[in-house]
């Protein structure tokens, strides 16, 4: 009688034990973007959207599986941000725009949850992957933001690949550039494309990383919010992590990224409530944009203030979810 009382208490125990691990293990999950701006149904024709829809999945697939591996959040931002990059389709990497000059400079950032650790990069020229070097900066570096020659000799001594600048030239992206300066437009900011990722792994820790080529027909070494740490990037094990798209010098002077983590921390908001009130409140300064994001138990938020954004999240398991528009 003893045994079986001493047997039925430890299979509660044990009970007890597997529903509080259940709890406590971090839900993993991985959410992109690939940018927002006035895309909407019809802007785009079928076969561009399913390519859109593709590299989304394909992107939200590879960085997952880092995330089953049990390997660092910080990998799944890389290795799903390369893939964006490595696409004519987004504005970072080989989709980036042109400056005025006829140039790509590209920026780009990673974050750290668990350290607070930051890389990030500007002006970068014949990089193939700026997000790696912002990661290389992360990694081995004292410092926290280069720029320009300084970001390129790193890169290069890191042993990063190099490209020609003609690498970066697209048909399209040159275009938008004749247009936007033939009709006097200071930055060009229809569809603006940026890519971003942010990852909860197994263990808790988030990450949050950015890369961008800018926006079209910008001038004079304009840097925008994406290497900005705390404007367009920000992670926070705890608390979130945010990676932002849009007009970047509202997200810099409103300081969106920290914004919605401060919120979360020091107002007790969620990341629902706090993601849509910075987003909302932007719109009606004049910034138009978007943001993803995770909080320390995975809810993914994804809101954008313009027509749409090219966006999708995945957990370990199931399908990658994916969508292009808004609602209206
Ligand atoms: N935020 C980027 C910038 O201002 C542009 C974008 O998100 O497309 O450089």
């Amino acid at each position: 009688m003893t045994q079986v009382i001493r047997y039925i208490s430890l299979l509660i125990c044990s009970l007890f034990v597997m529903s509080c691990t259940t709890k406590d293990t971090p839900k993993a999950v991985l959410v992109i973007h690939g940018g927002a701006g006035w895309i909407s149904r019809g802007s785009v024709t079928d076969s561009m959207e399913q390519a859109y829809i593709n590299t989304l999945k394909e992107s939200l697939l590879k960085g997952r599986a880092i995330l089953q591996k049990g390997g660092p959040s910080l990998d799944a931002v890389q290795i799903a941000i390369e893939h964006l990059e490595d696409s004519p389709l987004f504005n970072a990497g080989k989709g980036s725009v042109f400056t005025y000059h006829e140039t790509n400079e590209m920026d780009s950032a990673i974050m750290d949850g668990a350290t607070l650790n930051a890389g990030a990069a500007t002006g970068v020229a014949t990089i193939k992957n700026p997000i790696q070097v912002a990661r290389a900066v992360l990694d081995h570096s004292v410092h926290v933001f280069l720029s320009g020659a300084g970001a390129e000799e790193f890169a290069i001594e890191q042993g990063l690949k190099q490209v020609d600048s003609s690498y970066f030239f697209t048909q399209n992206n040159y275009d938008k550039l004749l247009k936007a300066k033939a009709s006097m437009e200071v930055v060009k900011q229809d569809k603006l494309g940026t890519v971003g990722a942010v990852a909860l792994d197994n263990n808790g820790n988030l990450a949050a990383g950015t890369s961008t080529g800018g926006m079209t027909n910008k001038r004079y070494g304009r840097i925008g919010d994406v290497p900005v740490i705390g404007a367009g990037t920000y992670a926070e094990n705890g608390v979130c992590g945010i990676s932002a798209t849009g007009h970047g010098e509202y997200f810099i002077r409103h300081v969106v990224a920290h914004d919605i983590a401060a919120r979360i921390k020091y107002a007790n908001q969620s990341i629902q409530q706090a993601s849509n009130e910075v987003i909302l409140a932007l719109k009606a300064k004049g910034g138009l944009g978007g943001v993803i994001g995770l909080d320390a138990n995975g809810n993914v938020v994804m809101p954008f203030n313009t027509k749409g954004m090219f966006r999708g999240y995945i957990s370990l398991e199931g399908d990658p979810v994916v969508a292009l528009y808004g609602t209206n």
